[in-house]
């Protein structure tokens, strides 16, 4: 018998899949953990999991408890599908500019959703900083504080890194992924260079976020915007901190969304749009690098997230990403 037992059991053991497309084209083996085949639909079930877990063993959370959290939308997601699973109630702060299929799927779940205002993390109305100020206020809660709470971090040190070894007998030249929180990228690297001092390990940075300056200048300098959700930081988190970095790559918007229609109409994978500049970095890693290397990156969540977004040509033309290198290909 293989039976999962609830949500929880079915967290993670992902596949790594072989991306063709970019890997015939470079001559590299490009793969990537498909994460958003989770059952909450992202890399974050991970971290919320072994976040709400770690809560539970310290005795933070008690039945009938409320988790509270500050998200892009993912984290949220997870939260609130481990809370209806384990009988926590979910508040959630979220800033209004992330997509309405996220906004709208964290009310359907169940969760007390507040949409406030996208401002920076300096301002005290920063959503990471409002859902802080909840926690406290409200008995029987607990903040999940994914930027510097290191079980994030931990979840992806103890399984998606391991798993990803697994899965290639540890044949591994290259890692690259962006950052949100950073555990992602934080706990998979400090977890591959043990194993091997030799495996890169490449930050990957949309334009506007500032993790590429401090890795290349010492100084977080965000410059330019991004339509991508989810990554992108303007300062070092706790699960940040201490991360082995060899490099790091930008990724501007035009170039994430050529990836993500390629892997859409090449490969047949429909994925939001951080996964635009993961691949995207991997494929320039494997331009650097050259043939014969195996590169690894995370594909984060579904393209069905972004639909009214990266997926309509009207909202890219209002942006001014829309190209007609994005059509669907002819098949004549
Ligand atoms: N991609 C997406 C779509 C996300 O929601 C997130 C998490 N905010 C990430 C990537 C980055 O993951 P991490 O927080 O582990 O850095």
């Amino acid at each position: 018998m293989d039976i999962k037992t609830g949500f929880v059991g079915t967290v993670g053991n992902t596949p790594l899949i072989r991306i063709n497309s970019f890997s015939d084209e470079t001559g590299c083996e490009i793969l990537g953990k498909a994460e958003f085949l989770n059952p909450g639909g992202s890399v974050k079930d991970r971290a919320a999991l072994y976040i709400i877990e770690e809560a539970e063993k310290k005795g933070q959370l008690q039945p009938g408890g409320t988790v509270v959290e500050g998200t892009a939308g993912n984290t949220g997601i997870g939260l609130t599908h481990i809370c209806n699973a384990k009988g926590y109630r979910c508040l959630i702060v979220i800033p209004e500019t992330q997509s309405a299929e996220k906004i709208d799927l964290l009310r359907t779940l169940g969760a007390d959703v507040r949409t406030v205002p996208a401002v920076p993390y300096r301002d005290p109305n920063n959503y990471v900083k409002v859902s802080g100020r909840l926690a406290e206020e409200l008995d029987n809660a607990i903040w999940a504080n994914q930027f510097d709470n290191l079980a994030n971090r931990l979840a992806h040190y103890e399984t998606t890194a391991p798993e990803i070894w697994h899965q290639t007998d540890g044949q591994i030249h290259a890692w690259t992924a962006a950052t949100g929180t950073g555990g992602t990228y934080a706990g998979a690297s400090l977890f591959f260079k043990e194993k091997n001092p030799d495996i890169r390990c490449v930050v990957a940075d949309p334009m506007g976020s500032g993790l590429y300056s401090y890795v290349k200048t010492g100084e977080i300098q965000p410059e330019g915007n991004s339509v991508t959700e989810g990554i992108g930081n303007s300062r070092i988190t706790a699960n940040m901190e201490g991360a082995p970095i060899d490099d790091a790559l930008q990724v501007d918007d035009p170039a994430a969304l050529r990836v993500i229609y390629q892997l859409l109409y090449q490969d047949g994978l429909y994925m939001g749009g951080s996964v635009g500049i993961n691949v995207g970095a991997a494929v320039a890693l494997a331009k650097q690098m050259g043939p014969g290397h195996t590169i690894v990156t995370i594909l984060c969540d579904s393209g069905s997230r972004y639909q009214s977004k990266i997926f309509s040509r009207e909202w890219l033309e209002s942006k001014g990403l829309w190209s007609d290198q994005l059509l669907p290909p002819s098949r004549d």
